[in-house]
């Protein structure tokens, strides 16, 4: 059976990893359990939420973007 290796982030989410192929012809794909590597630290979801999300602070945060020339 080929087994398949996922991500365990810190922030709860998994991604997967890849695949080790066993090669076998009679085989029919990964197993439904995965082995778990865990990571430190947020998946690239969360990352990039996170950026995001200080971006939008920067630009719409302030209170002169929130009144209207006239
Ligand atoms: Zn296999
Ligand atoms: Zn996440």
């Amino acid at each position: 059976m080929c087994k398949q290796t996922d991500y365990k982030y810190s922030c709860g989410h998994t991604s997967m990893k890849g695949v080790k192929a066993c090669g076998k012809k009679t085989c029919l794909g990964p197993d439904s359990k995965h082995d778990i590597e865990k990571k430190t630290g947020d998946c690239y979801d969360c990352k990039t939420r996170a950026t995001s999300k200080k971006v939008n602070e920067k630009r719409g945060g302030g209170k002169l973007a929130k009144n209207p020339p006239h």
